[in-house]
């Protein structure tokens, strides 16, 4: 992700973006009684699922008792009324035996069948809790199907905490960190639970829809007046990055090396911020070159970018093989820097995404040092230069020192300007600590090992000593956990 803040901006305004980006709604779930368990069994009883995955920012995410493989999302969508009629499958493995086990979901659901047969559901805090008509045995597949529908918008939200869900002139555009999923589709709604997903949308014939992955059809005629578009992502994907832009756009399509480029411009844009969005969006094959080069082989077979008409979306996200960016980056002409960041993502947040959201260093810290590095490699500041004047531009008593960005807190300090210009000035003083070879070996090998996969904190530090055979226990002390300045800049 990465925050829109103008120039010159007051910290008002900072703080009125960081609200926009600051996450997660709704308190957690209440602490539910334990099951009954018969008095004597050869195998484990069943047991309720964990109504938590484990996050230790965010409590209420997920749950344990079960691993997602895939996502089959099917949803109708009127643009006029803003109503959502969803029916998603999930296939996924108990990891335990389950006599209950829950679901993130925020609109209402009317039906939910686990193996074709019918379960008992509750719905509470943007928990589907299911009691299926037998337990599920640990380690078998099992198939959940949810019929849902409701108006994405019309969801409560905590005071001052504008929806995810972003209506546009013509459309809708789902985006959102660390989440907007439960907004549009049933899930295990956390980054260490990733799968595949097949998106298929029906909405009025005149508007396109837009998502992750290859296209496998559209628009294909869905009844009087409606079309839909069938999306797939074969690659592994966290909840969070899945997303859906619906409206009238234009489309651009080419093939590049990297796989079929194809990008969504919404026709509803000013002229000129189209202009601009276009000249840096379409720079996205040779950003790719440039950070191939750096982080090696670009992790997926799509690429490309959707810019809806939406001026009040304050950030532009990562979402996987074509992140949506916000029309604000481009009021005042073209940003390459953006789409910089929003693709070193796809290598640092997307195909390696973090354990648990207090590693979300690991994402914004590395998207900002790669920008950094841009800047570098085409005849700017060095990424040295760079962190020093981000080092000075923070007085000591500036609380932008209180927030260490390796453990930054789960409220709006998740996605603190911290966490970006600390976060990539830490990774500067990394590559000091144990040189250019081993600094950029350490972040191929944790891009190519970790594929599709997660990672914390302390397994990239792992890998970087590693890799180096260096001590650099006091400069990741120093740089990402003590909440205070340094004394020195990076150097
Ligand atoms: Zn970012």
């Amino acid at each position: 992700m990465r925050k829109w803040v103008l120039v010159g901006s007051v910290l008002a305004l900072a703080l009125v973006l960081v609200a926009l980006v600051i996450p997660w709604r709704g308190a957690p779930s209440a602490p539910r009684p334990a099951p009954s368990r018969p008095p004597s069994a050869a195998a484990p009883p069943p047991v309720v699922g964990a109504a938590s995955i484990g996050d230790p920012y965010f409590p209420q995410a997920g749950d344990g008792g079960y691993d997602v493989t895939g996502y089959d999302i099917q949803v109708r969508y009127d643009p006029p009324t803003d109503r959502l009629e969803g029916h998603t499958t999930i296939t996924a493995q108990a990891t335990e035996s389950l006599s209950r086990f829950d679901l993130d979901l925020r609109l209402p659901a009317s039906a939910v069948t686990v193996d074709d047969q019918p379960a008992a559901i509750h719905q509470d805090a943007g928990k589907l809790e299911i009691t299926p008509a037998a337990p599920v045995q640990a380690g078998t597949p099992m198939t959940v199907r949810v019929d849902y529908a409701g108006v994405p918008s019309g969801v409560p939200e905590e005071p001052g905490m504008p929806s995810p869900w972003v209506r546009t002139p013509e459309g809708a555009v789902a985006v959102g960190e660390p989440e907007i999923a439960a907004w549009w589709y049933p899930c295990n709604d956390h980054p260490s639970d990733k799968a595949t997903f097949m998106i298929t949308a029906t909405v009025p014939a005149s508007l396109q829809v837009i998502s992750n992955g290859a296209l496998l059809g559209g628009p294909e005629p869905a009844g009087p007046g409606l079309a839909r578009w069938r999306w797939q992502e074969s690659e592994p994907m966290a909840t969070y990055l899945a997303f859906i832009a619906i409206g009238n756009y234009d489309i651009v399509r080419r093939d590049t090396r990297f796989g079929l480029y194809l990008a969504a411009y919404d026709r509803g844009l000013d002229p000129q911020v189209a202009q601009a969005a276009r000249a840096s969006v379409e720079q996205t094959p040779q950003v790719l070159e440039f950070l191939s080069g750096i982080f090696g082989p670009y992790p997926f077979r799509q690429l490309g970018g959707v810019v809806p008409d939406a001026p009040s979306l304050g950030f532009s996200l990562e979402d996987q093989t074509r992140p949506v960016y916000s029309p604000a980056f481009f009021v005042s002409g073209q940003d390459v820097s953006v789409v910089v960041h929003e693709l070193a993502h796809q290598w640092f947040g997307d195909s390696v995404s973090v354990r648990h959201w207090n590693d979300i260093w690991l994402n914004e810290g590395f998207a900002t040092y790669a920008q950094w590095l841009y800047t570098e490699r085409t005849g700017g500041l060095s990424a040295a230069q760079t962190a020093a004047a981000a080092y000075a531009r923070h007085p000591a008593d500036d609380t932008f020192w209180r927030i260490p960005p390796g453990a930054p807190g789960g409220g709006a300090e998740l996605l603190n300007n911290a966490v970006y210009q600390r976060g990539a000035m830490a990774l500067q003083a990394l590559r000091e600590a144990v040189g250019d070879q081993d600094f950029f070996a350490s972040l191929r090998a944790w891009a190519t090992e970790r594929a599709g996969r997660n990672g914390s904190v302390p397994d990239f530090l792992a890998l970087l000593k590693h890799v180096s055979g260096k001590n650099i226990d006091d400069v990741a002390q120093t740089w990402l956990f003590t909440p205070a300045r340094p004394p020195a800049p990076p150097g």
